[in-house]
């Protein structure tokens, strides 16, 4: 028999839709990250989870932003260097020039990151 009943999305889904980790169906921002400046909810609109547990809470995200823009950069510089011949310093520039539309992107997406990974550490549970 086939159940009806609609099971909660997968973690890889819930982040790139950037939804609550904990009920994954509450938005963590206010609008779509791939777009734009969005706003973050200051708790979840669906289980009251608070996004922003203390001050300088996202500090952590920083560090997950760095990784993830040098890796993007890296990836550019690779692409870069395979599908052309220009000398190592042109092709460091233009990748960081192909990855600066991509910055703020990152920044919101590692703020999702940042939530997942410290709600799999430390859960907020009321
Ligand atoms: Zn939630």
């Amino acid at each position: 028999m086939v159940s009806l009943t609609r099971s909660q999305p997968s973690a890889l889904s819930s982040i790139l839709r950037q939804l609550c980790p904990r009920c994954r169906s509450g938005r963590i921002f206010r609008s779509t990250i791939y777009w734009g400046f969005p706003k973050m909810h200051d708790c979840c609109p669906a289980c009251g989870l608070h996004f922003n547990r203390e001050p300088g809470y996202f500090l952590g995200a920083m560090y997950i932003s760095y990784g993830l823009a040098l890796a993007l950069v890296f990836a550019f510089g690779v692409i870069l260097w395979v599908l052309t011949s220009w000398r190592l310093d042109n092709v460091a520039i233009w990748a960081v020039l192909l990855f600066l539309p991509f910055a703020p992107m990152l920044t919101f997406l590692s703020r999702v990151l940042w939530i997942y990974l410290d709600q799999t550490i430390d859960p907020e549970t009321k």
